[in-house]
């Protein structure tokens, strides 16, 4: 699978101030990333994780999309030396370029910004809009409540037992490479979502 992949999106948080144990993980996730080759793909601005992880990825000679609403770079400050940089008008147009241009998604911590992309590329994924591989980072366990909700729909059957497969959950970015590699694009029937 990994051959497959050249662009891998980020999404993570713009806040500077989370601990070190955090901007480690985007650092060597960064460096993951670009240490295979791949592209980076993320939001374009130079806060928090988000600002480490593309200096991270450009330290280690990787390639760097940025996408940034012009709005936003007035308020995240947009990264001004990306590989290539696109400055859009809505959030949803950067959305969507962000997931069309990437191959998979990989979520680090991160707050409602970072929850309602993971949210949207897992409901894409779930009606089978994509089969793109969508991982969490659960360092720290910092997606456990996140991960307990899920279990919760599925307890209560707003989703299906199935659906759980849509996002693979490591704790170390170390295997990120292993979960590209293991993929399964079928794991699940799509249309039995309506059963
Ligand atoms: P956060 O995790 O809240 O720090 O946000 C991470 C990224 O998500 C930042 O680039 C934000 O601009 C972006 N973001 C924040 N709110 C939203 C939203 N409602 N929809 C999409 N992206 C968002």
């Amino acid at each position: 699978m990994i051959n497959k992949i050249q662009s891998i999106c980020v999404y993570c948080s713009s806040s500077n101030r989370v601990k070190q144990e955090y901007k480690d993980v985007a650092v060597e996730t960064a460096k993951i990333i670009a240490g295979a080759g791949k592209t980076l793909v993320y939001g374009g601005a130079k806060s928090g994780l988000m600002g480490i992880v593309a200096d991270a990825a450009l330290d280690a000679r990787g390639k760097v999309i940025g996408v940034i609403t012009e709005y936003l770079q007035n308020l995240e400050v947009d990264h001004t030396s990306l590989t290539e940089s696109y400055i859009v008008q809505t959030m949803h147009e950067r959305k969507t370029m962000m997931a069309e241009k990437s191959d998979a998604f990989v979520i680090l911590p991160g707050s409602l910004g970072t929850l309602e992309e993971l949210a949207e590329v897992a409901t894409w994924r779930q009606i089978g809009l994509h089969t793109k591989p969508i991982i969490i980072v659960n360092v720290d366990n910092y997606w456990d409540d996140f991960l307990s909700l899920i279990d919760r729909m599925i307890e209560e059957k707003c989703m299906l037992e199935g659906h759980r497969d849509i996002f693979q959950v490591i704790d170390d970015p170390k295997d990120i490479i292993p979960a590209l590699n293991s993929f399964n694009p079928d794991v699940f029937d799509v249309k039995s979502k309506w059963d």
